[in-house]
């Protein structure tokens, strides 16, 4: 049994900051000692492997809880494989995804997971677990959810938005919370009217209005807000919680704000492209806009700032990236002259957890508040905790070593997402991932690729051990 010490850094959790060493053995965190102290001196003596933390952080690998591996889209795919995908996530510090099976409409749950299954087997570098996405709620597809949550899928995206593809009316919605509410699965929302865009989006193309920011002004603010409102109602209403995912507009956020003031189990996600970016960057000319075009979109800057203080009152929890990249050669060029044909989505796997040390650096939000919304939270929300999402006695050893000190800039010519272009093109970031474990086994060491796809594995989770 390999014993690793991780030795004199700054142990960072969502509870607590420590300097300890740590001390890694059989792949699980096993203890936690005072830097220099007796036990910590008799394991660096021991151990079969000693990493230097003096000066870095010592943080629980990230858990991205909203990520789309080869997600088909548009007549396209997702351009992550699991196997790239996993490979980068791993070097921005993230060493658990829950990825999005999706049942296609007439499918089976059952079919749409094993082909993701099929997708994802022996390919991930960090480990991976698993949501539903439900197309197509009915007595048969009800009766699959009981038998998922069983098998550790516990969590069901539906989409009030993408009528006929993806989208439930409001009594299928309300059938799965009342059977969420049943067998512990957390409903998880896309919410945007999709209805009401569908027609804005036709009367803009009939008026010409085809460039990119158009997908911004048709996905209106507003029909984001009265969704999130519905959405909510429909949970209380069938006494579930109720997860929104991807929140971008200020007045959705108020919207949860006011359910959960109301006491209600209603939980919020924002990704950082909508803390960083804005409508500024799906205005840009020559139709660079594409590379900005998700669902929802991005909004003006003032919203920033509403998704900033939503973080750190707690109305909202988690930031997941929402990744769904598409390369703008070949795949966002679908939708030259008709922005409703740009696949949706964004690349940020790679990205999340130093952009939000970034926002400690800018002061948005303090260092532990980094990693309750960055592994613990998602951890706990989705099942994976305390396995995963934090450094104690039992955790798995997914452990980041974190350069607070050093200089970045983000490029598509230096990520490892399989994708052609970065959303985040020449920003300037302070911090930096050294060094990364899974379950005790390096993957980045030292700035330099060690993992193996095969190396994650699927990781069944609990219900929800997030509610009030
Ligand atoms: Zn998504």
């Amino acid at each position: 049994m390999s014993r690793i010490v991780i030795r004199g850094g700054l142990v960072v959790t969502a509870a607590e900051e420590v300097h300890a060493d740590v001390l890694v053995e059989g792949g699980r965190v096993a203890a936690l000692a005072s830097h220099d102290s007796d036990p910590a001196r008799g394991w660096t003596a021991s151990a079969d492997r000693v990493i230097d933390a003096a000066g870095k952080y010592v943080i629980p690998g990230g858990v991205d809880a909203h990520t789309h591996m080869e997600l088909p889209f548009g007549g396209t795919f997702a351009s992550d494989t699991f196997e790239t995908g996993t490979r980068a996530a791993a070097w921005g510090g993230t060493t658990t995804i829950v990825d999005f099976a999706v049942q296609s409409v007439g499918e089976s749950l059952r079919a749409g997971l094993d082909s993701w299954h099929a997708k994802a087997d022996a390919q991930c570098a960090i480990d991976y677990g698993f949501h539903m996405i439900l197309s197509d709620v009915n007595e048969d597809t009800l009766k699959e959810m009981d038998i998922l949550v069983e098998e550790g899928v516990t969590s069901f995206k539906l989409f009030m938005a993408y009528p006929g593809v993806f989208y439930s009316d409001d009594g299928r919605i309300l059938r799965a919370m009342q059977r969420g509410a049943d067998n512990g699965g957390l409903i998880m929302m896309h919410a945007e009217n999709g209805i009401a865009i569908d027609v804005l989006v036709e009367q803009a193309l009939a008026a010409g209005r085809t460039d990119p920011r158009y997908h911004g002004e048709v996905r209106h603010e507003l029909l984001e807000a009265e969704a999130t409102h519905r959405a909510i109602r429909l949970a209380q209403v069938a006494g579930s919680p109720l997860y929104v995912v991807h929140v971008s507009a200020r007045q959705a956020v108020e919207q949860i704000t006011l359910a959960r003031d109301e006491g209600l189990n209603v939980f919020g996600e924002t990704c950082p492209q909508y803390l960083f970016l804005s409508t500024d960057n799906l205005a840009e000319p020559d139709f660079e806009g594409a590379k900005y075009v998700c669902s929802t979109p991005l909004r003006p800057r003032e919203h920033q700032a509403a998704l900033w203080r939503g973080l750190r009152t707690n109305d909202l929890q988690v930031v997941s990236t929402d990744h769904c990249p598409f390369c703008f050669v070949g795949q966002k060029e679908l939708g030259r002259g008709d922005f409703s044909k740009i696949p949706n989505g964004l690349p940020g796997v790679e990205n999340r957890m130093d952009l939000l040390h970034q926002a400690v650096v800018d002061g948005h939000i303090s260092r532990r508040r980094w990693i309750e919304i960055a592994c613990a939270t998602p951890a706990r929300m989705f099942g994976l905790y305390p396995r995963k999402g934090t450094i104690a006695p039992g955790a798995d050893a997914d452990i980041v070593v974190y350069d607070p000190d050093a200089e970045q800039v983000v490029s598509a010519a230096t990520h490892h997402m399989n994708v052609d272009y970065s959303a985040y093109e020449g920003k300037r970031i302070t911090g930096r991932v050294e060094t990364v474990l899974s379950r005790g086994e390096p993957v980045i060491d030292g700035r330099e690729y060690v993992g193996r796809a095969g190396h994650g594995q699927y990781t069944p989770r609990g219900t929800c051990q997030y509610l009030v």
